[in-house]
């Protein structure tokens, strides 16, 4: 079975996405062959079509919140079957077999988990290649399944956006008492007050755009703190057991440590690399007993975990469902925070393209 598809592509850190012919690896017995129907835009996507991390491959089909249907299956599936409605996020294999592993922490494999995108496949090598394309072949392993009351469109930002706030709050044990807060409301940030409210955590948005606040609320947040507004921020010193940041540039990180309550913990998804404008002054981590930890998406079993809790509370991301085509546009208003809060691809548009 020769598997040829349409896909968007970068080519370069400063060409826009274009339409991109591949063929996806022949399935093994092990591997199901899934038509897309929508992929979640991540800021991750933009940031590696862009090289902003310096080690993207190109081309590079980005897109790791996928959603589908099952159309092929290898002789050795058991776990799902054609027809089905099934996930795929950020992770397409792992070692199975380290430490972390063993735990069910296969996003931090200690031999390298095998991204969606932007890695190499462990059998024969090829370059993975993501959701913005009309199928995908994946390992029964790392397929998710979708309880049958997820809407479909609005699971996709799960995947990534979603499990990367449910792990860390999972992690540090949010539960009802817990006073948990955010930093940023984009696309993960939306999914952490969504999430956080439903683990019946006190909730509080940590934003620079004072048009949120109406949002925030309606997305579960109890308060919103201007982040730039210190009377604001002096005002929930000593509050918060655990607060996500999501954003993703370099900012300062000193004023979140005081709204720690003892014992807190700051955990960073967003940012990754150097604090080189504005250096952590760690005396208030040593005085408190205070933590900057991060943490990568979620394991396996978790993203299961976190769809069945999505299901059963009625939660899904608030998206807005863009065509392929519009790619290039929707990253630009994405770097402007003009999303509510979710693009997701319609992937039909993709499959219509001559
Ligand atoms: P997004 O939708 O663009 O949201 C980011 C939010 O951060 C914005 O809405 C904005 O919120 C705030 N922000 C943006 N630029 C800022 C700046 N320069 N200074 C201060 N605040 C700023 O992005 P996303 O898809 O949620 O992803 C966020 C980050 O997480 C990205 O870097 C992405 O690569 C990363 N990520 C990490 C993981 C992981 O596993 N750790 C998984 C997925 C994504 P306000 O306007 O409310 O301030
Ligand atoms: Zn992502
Ligand atoms: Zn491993």
């Amino acid at each position: 079975m020769t598997i040829a598809v349409k896909s968007y592509a970068a080519t370069s850190p400063t060409s826009p996405l274009g339409l991109f012919h591949f063929v996806r690896r022949d399935p093994r017995p092990e591997d199901v062959v899934i038509e897309i129907l929508y992929a979640g835009v991540c800021h991750t996507d933009l940031h590696v079509a862009r090289n902003d991390w310096g080690w993207s491959q190109y081309p590079v089909v980005p897109g790791h919140e996928i959603i589908g249907r099952v159309t092929a299956v290898g002789d050795k599936v058991t776990r799902v079957k054609v027809g089905d409605r099934v996930g795929v996020g950020c992770m397409v294999d792992a070692c199975r077999d380290c430490g972390a592993c063993r735990k069910g922490w296969e996003q931090y494999c200690e031999k390298g988990s095998t991204s969606t995108y932007g890695s190499k496949d462990r059998v024969d090598g090829t370059p993975t290649q993501g959701g913005y394309s009309e199928q995908i072949v994946v390992t029964q392993d790392f397929v998710l399944e979708l309880p049958g009351k997820l809407d479909l469109a609005g699971a996709a930002p799960l995947l990534c956006a979603g499990v990367t706030m449910w792990s860390p709050l999972r992690h540090w044990k949010v539960a009802p008492g817990s006073r948990v807060g955010i930093v940023g409301l984009g696309g993960l940030g939306h999914m952490g007050l969504k999430l956080a409210k439903a683990l019946g955590a006190e909730v509080t948005l940590f934003s620079r755009s004072p048009g949120k606040e109406e949002d925030a609320r309606r997305l579960g947040a109890d308060r919103v703190v201007i982040s730039a507004d210190k009377a604001q921020m002096k005002s929930v010193a000593g509050r918060f057991d655990l607060i996500i940041d999501t954003v993703p540039y370099e900012h300062d990180l000193n004023p979140y440590i005081p709204a720690l309550a003892t014992g807190g913990t700051l955990v960073l998804v967003g940012y990754l690399g150097p604090l080189q404008q504005t250096p952590v002054r760690t005396s208030g981590m040593v005085v408190g007993r205070k933590a900057i930890a991060g943490s990568l998406i979620g394991g396996i079993a978790e993203t299961q975990e976190m769809l069945e809790f999505c299901a059963d509370k009625g939660i899904s991301a608030d998206i807005e469902m863009i065509n392929m085509q519009q790619i290039n546009e929707s990253y630009e208003r994405m770097l402007k925070s003009d999303v509510k809060y979710r693009f997701v691809i319609d992937i039909a548009s993709l499959r219509a393209q001559a």
